[in-house]
């Protein structure tokens, strides 16, 4: 019997099967893990397939060392999902397989914890037992009466009834030790439980229209507070009554321990959790649970999706239209397009939830392609806060040259005696900046490609991201002559001195990179935030999402224009999504809310929709303008990244790329929009030079285009340069 090897090389360019012999008295199936010879050295790998032949001459093939655990890891569904990623995304076997095992798996480094356990004998009738145990030994059969109800590790055991008692019924063959794992839990058990609500007639009709509708796929857009989460779980619900699994993706920001408690609460130790919070032992455990079948659902961030579940029958994409779902460094993926092959192949069910779906999302729900399942209303009788807009060109004219607009430094006053609590929020993005007039809200674009350009500090121009052209920074508006133009960004630690001189003896938190290097740090500032030790969160993105903060009536965005003029095509959509988020913070207790945005630009389009919370609306703006322009959805983005630390290298690596797909572009001319090779605009990375091709092609032809392109770059990459593809990347640096 000959099987077929993935060998797990770190940094290593070998993408190739590998036969080898399985020797006699070795079982090795499908999936499992193996150690096998590879030149001089022992290797760990994965069997992906079995063979009764070879295409090598099989007497120089060498044999499998051993097998490496005691279970298959790697399901049938996963080996046929690592196949369709490596078509689809361009990568390579192994940079699958190892995204489908805890890391703690390699290298031999899993610690299973065992404790041992007790459990009556098998094969004893009562009246047996009975005469083993003299009559005045009461403790003894104190202890078999509660084992009759169901086995206990030896610890616990002890503890309540002595060593003494143990020992002598082990010694009479009356009960049996054994080792079992224990598993770890993270955030250890929670009591109670969650008291079921009774679904809402619009909810009802939303489960079952994800359940029993005849489409996969369904996008369920529900305003902020509509009751997505009990749709969710009450699917869940429904799909494990049939005996099947389920997988619910949050965002890892939402990712909270109310939130994992919750789902706790429902399913008790049904549910398995992975994210980045959890310890390598942690992570291995609830990985094995979901293996052996204990859990049946699994909770956690984009790389839950590789849970190794059997027959699911429910994947949830909550908050789909969050850019964390696509893996920007390598291995590069897009989650809906995972989940969407595992739905298919279980013959399951995907949801994609949002309350500001992407535009590719919504537009294939208008088309057909997805279900269409809407929650139109909260919820809570109180309606959306209300979005005030600041024009921060005018506080400029009126001599107010401060962070605050007037009316919010109003708000904060009012918000702070009430005593009640406020959110300012920052928008950061990348660590790019644009060049806007502060007097007209002027922002220099690109002039071929309608997009922002971004200010290089390193060699002071301003540079387009999708054609490369340069452009000298500003001195002076080209609109108003004015000469207050400004490049940079306000920082968190700066608003927070602002604060403490206009209310000194508040309370202020600071939430951002900086103050959230520790994981814990986060929940912290939460924490404190929601036991009032503060009445003033300051903060980044992260604290747009999901939070409950019942006295928060007060949300303050800063500088909304900042991922407004970000160099990307999804600019306007990402504002607005930020914008609905961050504006649903306030007001959502009895306390009524209010949002104040403040922009350079009030009559952008985007704040027009926002500030009537009008999806709808936008979507239609937003939508005709990327059909005009032709950029995603109506097209695909392909970028090849190539890099290395021979800058020589990697450019004739990326100059002879170009020759052939641009032979390949002069023969089919109708499908592309756009071609050209360049070096990226961040032209060196930790010492690594970088180069990109960068193609813009009619959607229709993007499986086609694609299968060229990996040719092209497989017969083209060179030893000392990583090349990658990417499809519709969310940031071109
Ligand atoms: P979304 O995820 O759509 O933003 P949530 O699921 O957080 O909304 O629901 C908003 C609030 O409404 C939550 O406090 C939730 O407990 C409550 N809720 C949801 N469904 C019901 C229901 N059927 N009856 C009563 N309260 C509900
Ligand atoms: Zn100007
Ligand atoms: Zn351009």
């Amino acid at each position: 019997m000959i099987c077929k090897v993935i060998v797990d090389i770190s940094n290593g360019e070998v993408d190739r099967i590998f036969d080898y012999l399985v020797p006699d008295g070795l079982e090795i199936e499908k999936g499992d893990r193996v150690l096998v010879p590879f030149g001089n050295k022992k290797l760990e790998g994965f069997c992906i397939d079995k063979a009764e032949t070879s295409d090598f001459d099989v007497s120089k093939l060498k044999p499998v060392i051993s097998k490496l655990d005691e279970f298959t890891c790697i399901s049938e569904e996963m080996l046929a999902l690592m196949r369709f990623m490596k078509e689809k995304f361009y990568l390579r076997y192994i940079d699958c397989l190892r995204l489908f095992i805890p890391g703690q798996m390699r290298g031999g480094r899993v610690r299973e914890l065992k404790r041992l356990y007790l459990e009556l004998a098998a094969g004893l009738t009562d009246e047996q037992i009975q005469k083993l145990i003299p009559a005045r030994a009461l403790r003894q059969k104190e202890l078999v009466e509660r084992l009759k109800q169901g086995g206990e590790y030896l610890s616990v055991v002890t503890e309540e009834f002595g060593a003494a008692t143990v020992n002598s019924l082990v010694a009479k063959g009356i009960i049996a030790k054994t080792d079992k794992p224990v598993y770890r839990k993270p955030y250890g058990d929670v009591g109670g439980s969650i008291g079921k609500v009774t679904l809402t007639t619009a909810q009802k009709n939303a489960v079952d229209a994800i359940l029993n509708g005849e489409k996969t796929v369904s996008l369920l857009y529900g305003v902020t507070g509509s009751g997505k989460t009990e749709v969710y779980m009450n699917a869940i619900e429904r799909v494990l009554a049939q005996g099947k699994t389920a997988i619910m993706l949050v965002p890892e920001i939402s990712l909270t321990p109310q939130m994992l408690r919750n789902f706790r609460a429902r399913f008790s130790s049904g549910v398995a959790m992975l994210h980045s919070g959890l310890s390598q032992g942690e992570r291995y455990d609830e990985w094995k649970r979901l293996l052996t079948g204990e859990a049946r659902i699994v909770v956690g961030a984009r790389s839950a999706i590789f849970a190794p579940l059997k027959n699911v029958g429910l994947i949830i994409i909550d908050e789909e239209h969050d850019a964390s779902y696509s893996s920007e460094s390598n291995p590069r993926y897009i989650t809906s397009e995972i989940a969407g092959f595992r739905a298919e192949y279980n013959g399951g069910k995907l949801v994609l939830g949002s309350a500001t779906p992407s535009i590719e999302s919504f537009l294939l729900a208008k088309r057909g392609e997805y279900a269409l399942v809407s929650l139109p209303d909260r919820i809570s009788r109180h309606g959306m806060p209300e979005i005030k807009i600041e024009n921060m060109a005018q506080e400029l004219i009126a001599g107010n040259n401060g962070i605050f607009s007037r009316r919010l430094e109003a708000e904060l006053r009012k918000t702070v005696e009430n005593g009640n609590q406020a959110i300012l929020f920052l928008n950061r993005r990348g660590h790019s900046s644009f060049a806007m007039c502060r007097k007209c809200g002027y922002v220099a674009k690109c002039e071929d490609c309608d997009v922002t350009l971004t200010y290089h500090s390193v060699d002071n121009v301003l540079k387009c991201h999708y054609c490369g052209k340069k452009y000298r920074m500003l001195t002076q508006c080209p609109e108003c002559g004015s000469k207050e133009i400004r490049y940079g960004k306000i920082g968190t630690q700066r608003v927070v001195e602002e604060l403490e001189k206009l209310f000194p003896g508040v309370g202020i938190l600071r939430m951002d990179n900086e103050t959230t290097t520790k994981k814990s740090a986060y929940l912290d500032i939460l924490g404190a935030f929601k036991a009032k030790e503060a009445q003033i969160l300051v903060g980044t993105q992260m604290i747009a999402k999901g939070h409950d903060f019942p006295d928060v009536t007060l949300v303050g965005i800063l500088d909304a224009d900042m991922s407004l003029y970000f160099s990307d095509y999804r600019s306007a959509e990402r504002t607005f999504q930020l914008v609905t988020q961050v504006a649903g913070r306030a007001g959502r207790s009895d306390k009524q809310g209010i949002v104040i945005l403040q922009t350079y630009s009030p009559n952008h389009y985007v704040y027009r929709f926002a500030k009537n919370y009008d999806y709808l609306g936008f979507f239609e703006k937003e939508n005709n303008a990327r059909e005009v322009t032709g950029f995603p959805p109506y097209s695909t983005i392909i970028r090849i990244l190539m890099t290395g630390e021979d800058d020589e290298e990697v450019r004739t690596c990326a100059k002879n790329m170009f020759v052939d797909v641009r032979a390949y572009e002069l023969e089919n001319k109708s499908e592309f929009l756009f071609l050209q090779a360049r070096r990226s605009p961040v032209a060196r990375i930790e010492k690594k030079y970088r180069y990109q091709i960068l193609m813009r092609i009619k959607r229709e032809y993007e499986t086609l285009v694609t299968r060229e392109v990996y040719r092209i770059i497989n017969e083209n990459k060179t030893r000392g340069v990583s090349v990658f593809a990417e499809i519709n990347p969310q940031s071109l640096s």
